[in-house]
Protein backbone atom coordinates (compact mmCIF):
# COMPACT_ATOMS: atom_id res chain seq x y z
CA UNK A 1 0.00 0.00 0.00
CA UNK A 2 1.25 3.48 -1.12
CA UNK A 3 1.68 5.86 2.03
CA UNK A 4 2.18 9.91 1.70
CA UNK A 5 5.89 10.46 1.70
CA UNK A 6 6.33 12.64 3.97
CA UNK A 7 4.20 14.68 6.09
CA UNK A 8 4.91 17.42 8.74
CA UNK A 9 2.15 17.54 11.61
CA UNK A 10 1.73 20.74 14.09
CA UNK A 11 0.50 24.02 15.04
CA UNK A 12 1.68 26.34 12.41
CA UNK A 13 3.81 23.96 10.31
CA UNK A 14 2.39 25.73 7.45
CA UNK A 15 4.90 28.42 7.81
CA UNK A 16 7.48 25.39 6.44
CA UNK A 17 5.71 25.16 2.61
CA UNK A 18 8.52 28.12 2.05
CA UNK A 19 11.51 25.18 2.65
CA UNK A 20 9.77 22.54 1.42
CA UNK A 21 9.27 24.32 -2.06
CA UNK A 22 12.76 25.42 -1.60
CA UNK A 23 14.18 22.36 -1.75
CA UNK A 24 12.45 21.15 -5.16
CA UNK A 25 13.26 24.64 -6.55
CA UNK A 26 17.02 24.09 -6.03
CA UNK A 27 16.82 20.82 -7.55
CA UNK A 28 14.28 21.57 -10.69
CA UNK A 29 13.46 24.92 -12.83
CA UNK A 30 9.77 25.69 -13.41
CA UNK A 31 6.82 27.51 -11.20
CA UNK A 32 4.94 26.62 -8.01
CA UNK A 33 0.67 26.16 -9.06
CA UNK A 34 -1.08 26.66 -6.08
CA UNK A 35 -4.66 25.30 -5.94
CA UNK A 36 -6.29 27.65 -3.36
CA UNK A 37 -9.53 26.93 -1.76
CA UNK A 38 -11.57 30.25 -2.88
CA UNK A 39 -12.61 30.62 0.59
CA UNK A 40 -9.05 31.98 0.96
CA UNK A 41 -9.50 34.69 -1.67
CA UNK A 42 -9.96 37.53 0.16
CA UNK A 43 -7.93 36.15 3.02
CA UNK A 44 -4.18 37.10 3.50
CA UNK A 45 -2.53 33.68 4.38
CA UNK A 46 0.95 34.35 5.23
CA UNK A 47 2.51 30.84 4.86
CA UNK A 48 1.34 31.31 0.80
CA UNK A 49 2.61 34.98 0.46
CA UNK A 50 6.09 34.00 1.83
CA UNK A 51 5.93 30.94 -0.40
CA UNK A 52 5.18 32.58 -3.68
CA UNK A 53 7.79 33.63 -6.33
CA UNK A 54 7.11 35.10 -9.64
CA UNK A 55 6.21 33.05 -12.47
CA UNK A 56 4.18 30.86 -9.97
CA UNK A 57 0.03 30.53 -10.44
CA UNK A 58 -2.92 30.72 -7.99
CA UNK A 59 -5.64 29.16 -9.16
CA UNK A 60 -8.78 29.61 -6.88
CA UNK A 61 -11.41 26.58 -6.38
CA UNK A 62 -14.80 27.05 -6.35
CA UNK A 63 -16.19 24.79 -3.66
CA UNK A 64 -19.80 25.20 -4.66
CA UNK A 65 -20.27 22.29 -6.75
CA UNK A 66 -17.68 19.18 -6.11
CA UNK A 67 -15.37 18.72 -8.94
CA UNK A 68 -16.59 17.37 -12.52
CA UNK A 69 -14.44 15.94 -15.58
CA UNK A 70 -15.33 19.44 -17.08
CA UNK A 71 -14.13 21.48 -14.05
CA UNK A 72 -10.75 19.45 -13.77
CA UNK A 73 -10.16 19.39 -17.92
CA UNK A 74 -10.63 23.44 -17.78
CA UNK A 75 -8.09 23.96 -14.80
CA UNK A 76 -5.56 21.80 -16.96
CA UNK A 77 -6.20 24.08 -20.18
CA UNK A 78 -5.88 26.88 -18.25
CA UNK A 79 -2.11 26.00 -17.66
CA UNK A 80 -1.54 24.98 -21.73
CA UNK A 81 0.53 28.60 -22.16
CA UNK A 82 3.20 27.38 -19.80
CA UNK A 83 6.42 27.34 -20.71
CA UNK A 84 8.08 25.21 -18.32
CA UNK A 85 6.56 22.19 -16.48
CA UNK A 86 5.72 23.01 -12.71
CA UNK A 87 8.00 21.75 -9.85
CA UNK A 88 5.33 21.37 -7.54
CA UNK A 89 1.46 21.69 -7.30
CA UNK A 90 0.84 22.69 -3.67
CA UNK A 91 -3.25 21.99 -2.84
CA UNK A 92 -5.00 24.27 -0.10
CA UNK A 93 -8.46 23.52 1.24
CA UNK A 94 -10.75 20.63 1.48
CA UNK A 95 -11.55 17.33 -0.14
CA UNK A 96 -12.57 19.53 -3.21
CA UNK A 97 -9.05 21.06 -3.95
CA UNK A 98 -7.06 18.23 -2.60
CA UNK A 99 -9.00 16.03 -5.54
CA UNK A 100 -8.15 18.92 -7.69
CA UNK A 101 -4.97 19.11 -7.19
CA UNK A 102 -4.50 14.86 -7.80
CA UNK A 103 -6.45 15.06 -11.19
CA UNK A 104 -4.20 17.79 -12.26
CA UNK A 105 -1.15 16.48 -11.42
CA UNK A 106 -1.99 13.56 -12.82
CA UNK A 107 -3.30 14.90 -15.81
CA UNK A 108 -0.27 16.66 -16.65
CA UNK A 109 1.77 13.67 -17.31
CA UNK A 110 -0.93 11.93 -18.88
CA UNK A 111 -2.71 12.71 -21.82
CA UNK A 112 -6.48 13.31 -22.48
CA UNK A 113 -9.61 14.08 -20.12
CA UNK A 114 -9.63 13.15 -16.95
CA UNK A 115 -12.76 10.98 -17.45
CA UNK A 116 -10.15 8.58 -19.10
CA UNK A 117 -8.90 7.94 -15.63
CA UNK A 118 -11.91 7.04 -13.85
CA UNK A 119 -11.79 3.57 -12.83
CA UNK A 120 -9.01 1.83 -10.97
CA UNK A 121 -5.07 1.84 -11.93
CA UNK A 122 -5.77 3.32 -15.33
CA UNK A 123 -2.83 5.93 -14.84
CA UNK A 124 0.06 5.15 -16.44
CA UNK A 125 2.49 7.85 -15.61
CA UNK A 126 3.81 9.16 -12.30
CA UNK A 127 2.19 12.47 -11.92
CA UNK A 128 3.77 16.27 -11.64
CA UNK A 129 4.73 15.93 -7.46
CA UNK A 130 1.99 17.05 -4.82
CA UNK A 131 1.51 18.97 -1.79
CA UNK A 132 -1.38 19.17 0.32
CA UNK A 133 -2.39 21.60 3.20
CA UNK A 134 -5.83 20.55 4.22
CA UNK A 135 -8.11 23.22 5.59
CA UNK A 136 -10.95 21.21 7.07
CA UNK A 137 -10.42 17.52 8.28
CA UNK A 138 -12.38 14.33 7.68
CA UNK A 139 -12.47 13.14 4.01
CA UNK A 140 -8.60 11.98 4.04
CA UNK A 141 -8.29 12.96 0.73
CA UNK A 142 -4.95 13.97 1.84
CA UNK A 143 -4.25 10.37 2.57
CA UNK A 144 -6.11 8.68 -0.14
CA UNK A 145 -5.36 7.05 -3.41
CA UNK A 146 -8.12 8.57 -5.12
CA UNK A 147 -9.66 12.04 -6.24
CA UNK A 148 -12.79 12.04 -6.67
CA UNK A 149 -14.49 13.32 -9.85
CA UNK A 150 -18.13 13.35 -11.25
CA UNK A 151 -18.72 12.76 -14.93
CA UNK A 152 -22.12 14.15 -15.65
CA UNK A 153 -22.51 12.77 -19.33
CA UNK A 154 -22.39 9.19 -17.84
CA UNK A 155 -23.70 9.83 -14.38
CA UNK A 156 -20.74 8.63 -12.50
CA UNK A 157 -19.15 9.65 -9.45
CA UNK A 158 -15.85 8.08 -9.69
CA UNK A 159 -11.88 8.24 -8.24
CA UNK A 160 -8.64 8.50 -10.38
CA UNK A 161 -7.59 5.71 -8.44
CA UNK A 162 -4.22 4.67 -8.49
CA UNK A 163 -1.05 5.32 -6.55
CA UNK A 164 0.07 7.82 -8.51
CA UNK A 165 -2.77 9.12 -7.07
CA UNK A 166 -1.09 9.62 -3.38
CA UNK A 167 -0.17 13.07 -2.50
CA UNK A 168 4.09 13.45 -1.97
CA UNK A 169 3.77 15.71 0.75
CA UNK A 170 1.14 16.53 3.24
CA UNK A 171 1.62 19.50 5.98
CA UNK A 172 -1.41 19.08 8.90
CA UNK A 173 -1.35 22.97 10.61
CA UNK A 174 -4.43 22.48 13.00
CA UNK A 175 -4.83 26.27 13.23
CA UNK A 176 -5.96 26.64 9.77
CA UNK A 177 -9.08 24.81 10.23
CA UNK A 178 -10.19 27.25 12.86
CA UNK A 179 -12.66 29.26 10.48
CA UNK A 180 -13.92 26.17 9.64
CA UNK A 181 -18.63 26.69 10.21
CA UNK A 182 -19.98 24.39 13.28
CA UNK A 183 -21.85 22.25 10.66
CA UNK A 184 -19.87 22.16 7.76
CA UNK A 185 -16.96 20.93 10.15
CA UNK A 186 -19.44 18.69 11.98
CA UNK A 187 -20.49 16.97 8.19
CA UNK A 188 -17.16 16.29 7.09
CA UNK A 189 -15.42 15.01 10.24
CA UNK A 190 -18.28 12.84 10.08
CA UNK A 191 -16.70 11.10 6.89
CA UNK A 192 -14.04 10.07 8.49
CA UNK A 193 -16.19 8.17 11.29
CA UNK A 194 -18.55 6.50 7.81
CA UNK A 195 -15.22 5.59 6.33
CA UNK A 196 -14.46 3.57 9.62
CA UNK A 197 -17.35 2.31 9.92
CA UNK A 198 -18.61 0.77 6.63
CA UNK A 199 -14.31 -0.22 6.33
CA UNK A 200 -14.76 -2.36 9.95
CA UNK A 201 -18.30 -3.62 9.12
CA UNK A 202 -17.45 -5.23 5.38
CA UNK A 203 -16.28 -8.41 4.57
CA UNK A 204 -12.53 -7.10 2.17
CA UNK A 205 -10.84 -6.34 5.49
CA UNK A 206 -7.10 -6.31 6.76
CA UNK A 207 -5.14 -5.86 10.01
CA UNK A 208 -3.32 -2.83 8.99
CA UNK A 209 -6.81 -1.38 7.83
CA UNK A 210 -8.62 -2.22 11.02
CA UNK A 211 -5.67 -0.51 12.91
CA UNK A 212 -6.08 2.53 11.64
CA UNK A 213 -9.58 2.27 11.66
CA UNK A 214 -9.95 1.61 15.59
CA UNK A 215 -7.60 4.90 16.21
CA UNK A 216 -9.36 6.97 13.63
CA UNK A 217 -12.81 5.95 15.73
CA UNK A 218 -11.28 6.13 19.12
CA UNK A 219 -10.28 9.95 18.48
CA UNK A 220 -13.43 10.97 16.30
CA UNK A 221 -15.49 9.46 19.70
CA UNK A 222 -13.13 11.79 21.67
CA UNK A 223 -13.81 15.27 19.24
CA UNK A 224 -17.79 14.27 19.11
CA UNK A 225 -18.82 13.40 22.18
CA UNK A 226 -17.01 15.94 23.67
CA UNK A 227 -18.81 19.83 24.67
CA UNK A 228 -16.29 21.74 22.29
CA UNK A 229 -15.64 19.50 19.28
CA UNK A 230 -13.83 22.59 17.76
CA UNK A 231 -11.53 22.88 20.71
CA UNK A 232 -7.48 23.58 19.82
CA UNK A 233 -7.06 19.52 20.89
CA UNK A 234 -9.93 18.76 19.42
CA UNK A 235 -9.07 20.35 15.87
CA UNK A 236 -6.23 18.49 16.06
CA UNK A 237 -7.67 15.24 17.09
CA UNK A 238 -9.74 15.55 14.19
CA UNK A 239 -6.59 16.00 11.72
CA UNK A 240 -4.91 12.73 12.70
CA UNK A 241 -7.99 11.03 12.52
CA UNK A 242 -9.11 12.07 9.27
CA UNK A 243 -5.26 11.20 8.45
CA UNK A 244 -5.71 7.78 9.76
CA UNK A 245 -9.27 7.13 8.00
CA UNK A 246 -7.87 8.03 4.96
CA UNK A 247 -5.03 5.65 5.33
CA UNK A 248 -8.04 3.17 6.53
CA UNK A 249 -9.51 3.25 3.37
CA UNK A 250 -6.93 3.50 1.34
CA UNK A 251 -6.27 -0.38 2.02
CA UNK A 252 -9.73 -1.20 2.13
CA UNK A 253 -13.32 -0.45 0.93
CA UNK A 254 -16.47 1.87 2.10
CA UNK A 255 -19.94 -0.25 2.73
CA UNK A 256 -23.75 1.19 2.05
CA UNK A 257 -23.62 4.91 3.17
CA UNK A 258 -21.34 5.43 0.54
CA UNK A 259 -23.07 4.73 -2.65
CA UNK A 260 -26.62 5.71 -1.41
CA UNK A 261 -24.49 9.33 -0.71
CA UNK A 262 -22.67 9.14 -4.05
CA UNK A 263 -26.69 9.22 -5.66
CA UNK A 264 -27.56 12.36 -3.73
CA UNK A 265 -24.78 13.94 -4.89
CA UNK A 266 -25.12 13.06 -8.66
CA UNK A 267 -29.16 13.19 -8.57
CA UNK A 268 -29.72 16.02 -6.11
CA UNK A 269 -26.21 17.98 -5.99
CA UNK A 270 -25.85 17.45 -2.13
CA UNK A 271 -22.05 17.60 -1.47
CA UNK A 272 -20.51 14.53 -0.11
CA UNK A 273 -19.82 14.84 3.50
CA UNK A 274 -23.75 16.66 3.88
CA UNK A 275 -24.99 13.18 1.86
CA UNK A 276 -23.65 10.55 4.02
CA UNK A 277 -25.07 12.70 7.28
CA UNK A 278 -28.49 12.30 5.74
CA UNK A 279 -28.18 8.58 4.94
CA UNK A 280 -26.27 7.57 8.13
CA UNK A 281 -29.06 9.28 9.68
CA UNK A 282 -32.23 7.75 7.75
CA UNK A 283 -34.00 5.35 10.08
CA UNK A 284 -33.42 2.63 7.06
CA UNK A 285 -29.58 2.85 8.16
CA UNK A 286 -30.35 0.91 11.53
CA UNK A 287 -30.89 -2.39 9.99
CA UNK A 288 -27.44 -2.12 8.00
CA UNK A 289 -25.23 -0.18 11.00
CA UNK A 290 -27.80 -0.42 14.05
CA UNK A 291 -24.50 0.80 16.38
CA UNK A 292 -23.39 3.07 14.30
CA UNK A 293 -26.56 4.68 13.49
CA UNK A 294 -27.40 5.23 17.36
CA UNK A 295 -24.03 6.99 17.80
CA UNK A 296 -24.14 8.93 14.98
CA UNK A 297 -27.58 10.58 16.28
CA UNK A 298 -26.53 10.62 20.03
CA UNK A 299 -23.03 12.67 18.61
CA UNK A 300 -25.24 14.74 16.42
CA UNK A 301 -27.36 15.38 19.06
CA UNK A 302 -24.34 16.57 21.63
CA UNK A 303 -23.27 18.92 19.17
CA UNK A 304 -26.55 20.54 18.09
CA UNK A 305 -26.37 19.98 14.81
CA UNK A 306 -28.82 19.37 12.61
CA UNK A 307 -28.84 16.85 9.68
CA UNK A 308 -31.34 17.42 6.35
CA UNK A 309 -34.47 15.09 6.20
CA UNK A 310 -37.48 14.65 3.92
CA UNK A 311 -35.38 15.32 0.49
CA UNK A 312 -36.52 12.31 -0.93
CA UNK A 313 -39.77 12.43 0.17
CA UNK A 314 -41.45 14.26 -3.00
CA UNK A 315 -39.12 12.87 -5.89
CA UNK A 316 -40.39 11.67 -9.43
CA UNK A 317 -40.25 8.62 -10.85
CA UNK A 318 -37.32 9.37 -13.22
CA UNK A 319 -35.28 10.57 -10.62
CA UNK A 320 -35.02 7.83 -8.06
CA UNK A 321 -34.06 5.64 -11.25
CA UNK A 322 -31.45 8.09 -11.75
CA UNK A 323 -30.94 7.61 -8.26
CA UNK A 324 -30.95 3.77 -8.50
CA UNK A 325 -28.29 3.62 -11.29
CA UNK A 326 -25.75 5.67 -9.73
CA UNK A 327 -25.73 4.07 -6.46
CA UNK A 328 -25.67 0.38 -7.65
CA UNK A 329 -22.82 1.13 -10.13
CA UNK A 330 -20.58 0.88 -6.92
CA UNK A 331 -20.01 -2.40 -6.64
CA UNK A 332 -16.84 -2.55 -4.37
CA UNK A 333 -18.38 -1.26 -1.97
CA UNK A 334 -21.66 -2.95 -1.71
CA UNK A 335 -19.90 -6.31 -1.76
CA UNK A 336 -17.65 -5.05 0.74
CA UNK A 337 -21.02 -4.32 2.08
CA UNK A 338 -24.01 -6.91 1.78
CA UNK A 339 -21.96 -9.73 0.10
CA UNK A 340 -21.82 -11.01 -3.70
CA UNK A 341 -25.50 -11.11 -4.11
CA UNK A 342 -26.25 -7.54 -3.05
CA UNK A 343 -27.88 -7.14 -5.97
CA UNK A 344 -31.02 -9.54 -4.56
CA UNK A 345 -30.89 -7.36 -1.65
CA UNK A 346 -30.92 -4.22 -3.54
CA UNK A 347 -33.55 -3.95 -6.14
CA UNK A 348 -35.51 -0.82 -7.44
CA UNK A 349 -38.49 -1.51 -4.68
CA UNK A 350 -36.59 -1.90 -1.75
CA UNK A 351 -33.68 1.14 -2.84
CA UNK A 352 -36.73 3.66 -3.46
CA UNK A 353 -38.25 2.54 -0.05
CA UNK A 354 -34.84 3.39 1.77
CA UNK A 355 -33.99 6.84 -0.37
CA UNK A 356 -37.87 7.81 0.56
CA UNK A 357 -37.00 7.72 4.56
CA UNK A 358 -34.10 10.47 3.64
P1 LIG B 1 -14.89 20.90 0.66
O1 LIG B 1 -13.67 21.07 -0.11
O2 LIG B 1 -16.14 20.43 0.03
O3 LIG B 1 -15.21 22.24 1.44
C1 LIG B 1 -16.39 22.35 2.24
C2 LIG B 1 -16.64 23.79 2.61
O4 LIG B 1 -15.73 24.17 3.65
C3 LIG B 1 -16.39 24.77 1.46
O5 LIG B 1 -17.38 25.75 1.51
C4 LIG B 1 -15.03 25.34 1.78
O6 LIG B 1 -14.84 26.62 1.22
C5 LIG B 1 -15.08 25.39 3.29
N1 LIG B 1 -13.79 25.45 3.96
C6 LIG B 1 -12.71 24.65 3.80
N2 LIG B 1 -11.74 24.99 4.68
C7 LIG B 1 -12.22 26.02 5.40
C8 LIG B 1 -11.71 26.80 6.46
N3 LIG B 1 -10.51 26.56 6.99
N4 LIG B 1 -12.49 27.78 6.97
C9 LIG B 1 -13.73 28.02 6.48
N5 LIG B 1 -14.28 27.32 5.48
C10 LIG B 1 -13.52 26.32 4.95
O7 LIG B 1 -14.58 19.99 1.91
P2 LIG B 1 -14.62 18.47 2.24
O8 LIG B 1 -15.88 18.17 2.90
O9 LIG B 1 -13.31 18.23 2.92
O10 LIG B 1 -14.50 17.71 0.84
C11 LIG B 1 -15.56 17.12 0.14
C12 LIG B 1 -15.01 16.60 -1.17
O11 LIG B 1 -14.03 15.61 -0.91
C13 LIG B 1 -16.03 15.97 -2.09
O12 LIG B 1 -15.83 16.42 -3.41
C14 LIG B 1 -15.75 14.50 -1.99
O13 LIG B 1 -16.11 13.77 -3.14
C15 LIG B 1 -14.26 14.50 -1.77
N6 LIG B 1 -13.74 13.30 -1.09
C16 LIG B 1 -12.57 12.81 -1.53
C17 LIG B 1 -12.02 11.69 -0.93
C18 LIG B 1 -10.74 11.13 -1.44
O14 LIG B 1 -10.30 10.10 -0.94
N7 LIG B 1 -10.11 11.73 -2.39
C19 LIG B 1 -12.66 11.08 0.15
C20 LIG B 1 -13.85 11.62 0.58
C21 LIG B 1 -14.38 12.74 -0.03
ZN1 LIG C 1 -16.33 9.80 2.12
Amino acid sequence: MKNVDQYIFGKGSSHQLKAVLNKRRLQLDGPVIFLVDAFFKSLELEFLNDAFESGDRIIYVTTEIEPTVEYVDGIVESLNNLERKPVAIVSIGGGITLDCGKALSNLLTNPGSASVYQGWDLVRNAGVYKLAIPTISGTGAEATRTCVVTNKATGVKLGMNSSYSVYDAIIMDPLLTASVPREQYFYTGMDAYIHCIESLEGSYRNRVGDAFSRECLALCREVFFSDDMLSDENRERLMVASYLGGCAIASSFVGLVHPLSAGLSVVLGVHHCEANCIVMNSPAMAQFYPHAHSEFRKMMRKQDVTVKEGICHSLSTKQMTDLYDSMIVHEKPLRNALGVNFNQILTREFVANVYQTM
